[in-house]
């Protein structure tokens, strides 16, 4: 398959683990004899020193010409006397809206070799396997109005949502469980918001066209304590804007090593930008120290969800978690008895584990 795929370092570390995703996906196409294409162009802060915005023109073109998108990471305290709507994170909003990407992809699942790091008992989260669903371009953060009356002393939120764009995100919530476990917990507050009480309407409405998959409703409390008290109960979440934000980031804490998850923010047609949940680390930035694991990790999550590739995306997957079986972690990890390296190191053992794996293969075919 021909792809094109955007590169968009951004700042900080971003500009670090950007080339360890891209040499995997180069080894990945060499393999499967699919050809991948990169376009490497700026966001964020890295975009407001070379052409004074968060988000250049070219930058936008070329997004909307892509198969998919790769992001590292945007922001950084050298551009926090920047005016707000100039800030290098009004790149990534600026990018999510421009192309329609409704929906947000969190999958939480452990690597074996971390649930010590948990700060929830193994035997709790050791089968757990979910994918959160959030609602991305609606609800109470895009809502009018939302602004203070009163002198300053009362303030309102807009909580607006149209039938059409829960449609979008439950379609796709059911989708993404039909090619996993078949079980969907669609999450509200139906006991007291309206927008919930049409949410699961929409819900019930979409079930039909989808009988081979289990839905249960869930009350967003309720299921903020069940995600820690029995997250193996779950398959895929699916729920709106800031329900969404809260679970997801209490979900991530589950696997241990929060900074290795992949996200992803896509739309109907399959387009979507791809990055790790972590920001740009200033703090590490420039020591070639950084976890290249969770942009790896997001660059598979591609391969799934906007190429249809699942065999590829499992194969990085494998790699990445041989890598740590093997003992080998960065610095933000820890592994007993395990071996320290670098950005570049982390890197290589990942190909080396995606490489072994295919000549053990080709080995295997020769003497079928
Ligand atoms: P941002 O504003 O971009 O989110 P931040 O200051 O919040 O930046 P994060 O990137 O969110 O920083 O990281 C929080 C902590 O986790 C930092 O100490 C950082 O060094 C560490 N960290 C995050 N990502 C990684 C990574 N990929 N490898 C190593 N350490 C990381
Ligand atoms: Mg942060």
């Amino acid at each position: 398959m021909n792809k094109q795929i955007i590169l968009l370092p951004g700042d900080g570390i971003g500009r670090e683990i950007m080339d360890s995703a891209k040499v995997v996906l180069q080894a990945v196409a060499h393999e499967y004899g699919h050809s991948f294409t990169f376009h490497q162009h700026a966001i964020g802060g890295d975009a407001i020193d070379q052409y004074g915005t968060p988000l250049p023109e070219e930058t936008i073109q070329a997004c909307q010409n892509a198969d998919a998108i790769l992001l590292g990471a945007v922001g950084g305290p050298k551009w926090d006397q920047v005016a707000v709507h100039l800030r290098p994170e009004r790149g990534l909003l600026g990018i999510r809206k421009t192309l329609g990407l409704f929906a947000n992809l969190r999958p939480v699942k452990g690597f074996q070799a971390l649930l010590h790091a948990s700060p929830i008992k193994e035997e709790i989260i050791q089968d757990s396997d979910i994918l959160i669903i959030r609602e991305l371009t609606g609800g109470l953060y895009f809502g009018q109005p939302s602004e203070r009356r009163d002198n300053g002393n009362a303030v309102v939120d807009t909580l607006s949502y149209t039938r059409e764009e829960m449609e979008r995100i439950i379609d796709k919530a059911f989708e993404s469980a039909r090619i996993r476990n078949k079980h969907l917990t669609s999450v509200d507050k139906a006991n007291v918001l309206e927008s919930s009480r049409l949410w699961r309407e929409v819900v019930e409405e979409k079930a039909k066209d989808y009988p081979d998959v289990t839905v249960e409703h869930m009350l967003v409390d309720a299921c903020a304590m069940k995600l820690i008290t029995n997250p193996s109960a779950f398959d895929v979440i699916v729920t709106e804007n800031l329900f969404g934000d809260i679970l997801s980031d209490e979900a991530s804490v589950l696997t241990g090593s929060l900074g290795m998850l992949p996200s992803a923010s896509v739309r109907s047609d399959g387009v979507g930008l791809y990055e790790p949940v972590h920001g740009t680390a200033p703090d590490i930035a420039g020591k070639g120290i950084a976890n290249p694991l969770g942009m790896i990790l997001s660059a598979a999550l591609m391969l799934r969800f906007s190429f249809g590739m699942e065999e590829e995306a499992s194969e990085i997957e494998k790699a990445v978690n041989e890598c740590l079986e093997q003992g080998y972690h960065t610095a933000d990890l820890r592994i007993k008895d395990g071996i320290q390296v670098g950005t570049k190191e982390m890197t290589d053992k990942v190909l080396e584990n995606l490489t072994a794996k295919s000549i053990s293969d080709s080995i295997c075919n020769t003497y079928v």
